[in-house]
């Protein structure tokens, strides 16, 4: 089989020639259909995450190995199974579940693997999609997304998901309380696709592009801020009669925008961090206390969830946000696009 994969950090992706493995026991061997580019892989491929303050936390220090093959977003037809799988044919298609944990401890023991402490996520620990094959651990983590088309879908694994549940974080609104969602890209958009169906609340739109702003009002209806045109908390403000957000999503979260987000929250506010973008949140402890405030992260979200928005997506047809699909070869070029902001929607590769 071909992967393309990273074998140092900060260096363009090498193709390898590797043996196509024969899966054991639980083990299923996808021929892959589609896989997105995530902004986590330009991460990964950098070697680090940028912690403000020119601190940096490196990718190598977090136990991800070399040569790796990137890719947690993956659809893909079962070409062979393990002697031990059942319910499962080869020519069948799958979304995989990337965000598998070690599978004992009290976290993985009650479906929440994506909060192991010992993870070994596909495409990010163990290898992933950015090859012709992945080998999935147990057919438990593939999740069928029947009718739905592989580009489409495969970006549910990680950027959906996470939105998703994000959004479960904030919940329940109510009709006449403000959900913002700062970052109008990829995550941003699969919120505002998904966020009708947990929750009546107004919804607010923040992004630095107008192009991303135009293409979340054709999602749905929502009010946008462009934050480089006005003050995001001013705004905000001014929407909510000077009451603020009951909760604010920052799918950017860095210094500036995390900074935002706390500031416009309302008494009893919940300030999701999701993003990647680096930097550091300085913000007052009394109000904090005195507004009995939620600051937490949201790391992508539990294999239960990503089934349950694999049946929203189906049953309400929801619409896809906008997928460009590209050649494998394209990898480390779409990295570039993704870490420049010049992708609107999702990047998805094929083999
Ligand atoms: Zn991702
Ligand atoms: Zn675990």
């Amino acid at each position: 089989m071909k992967s393309l994969q990273l074998t140092e950090f900060g260096k363009p992706l090498q193709w390898k020639e590797l043996e196509k493995p024969v899966p054991k026991g639980n083990q299923v061997l996808l021929k892959v259909d589609a896989c997105g580019v995530c902004h986590s892989d330009l991460h990964i491929w950098e070697g680090y995450y940028e912690l403000g303050d020119d601190e940096r936390m490196y990718i190598a220090e977090r136990g991800v190995n070399l040569p790796m093959t990137m890719g947690h977003e993956v659809v893909g037809t079962v070409e062979s199974t393990g002697s031990d799988v059942k319910g499962i044919e080869p020519g069948e298609t799958r979304l995989v579940y990337p965000w598998i944990g070690c599978g004992t401890c009290k976290y993985c023991r009650t479906d929440r693997m994506q909060m192991c402490l010992t993870p070994s996520s596909l495409g990010v620990f163990s290898d992933g999609g950015y090859s012709d094959y992945i080998m999935v651990p147990h057919e438990q983590y593939l999740v069928d997304i029947n009718g739905l088309k592989p580009e489409n879908a495969c970006s549910y694994a990680c950027a959906g998901l996470t939105a998703y549940s994000a959004l479960k974080k904030t919940i329940p609104l109510e009709e006449d309380e403000t959900l913002v969602i700062i970052g109008a890209g990829g995550l941003g958009m699969m919120a505002m696709q998904v966020v009708g169906e947990l929750t009546r609340a107004n919804v607010i739109v923040i992004d630095v592009d107008d192009k991303k702003l135009a293409t979340a009002e054709e999602i749905g209806d929502f009010s946008t801020i462009n934050s480089m045109n006005e003050d995001p908390v001013k705004a905000v403000m001014a929407q909510t009669n000077e009451q603020g957000a009951a909760a604010v999503i920052d799918f950017v979260n860095n210094t500036t925008t995390a900074a935002s987000a706390f500031n416009m929250l309302r008494k009893n506010g919940v300030m999701v961090m999701v993003g990647l973008f680096g930097g550091k949140l300085t913000f007052s402890n009394p109000v904090t206390t005195l507004k009995n405030l939620t600051i937490r992260g949201s790391y992508t979200g539990s294999l239960a969830e990503l089934r349950e928005l694999i049946d929203i997506v189906r049953d309400k047809k929801l619409k896809s946000i906008p997928v460009q699909t590209y050649s494998l070869d394209k990898a480390d070029e779409l990295l570039q696009k993704v870490k420049d902001g010049d992708i609107v929607g999702r990047a998805v590769v094929k083999p």
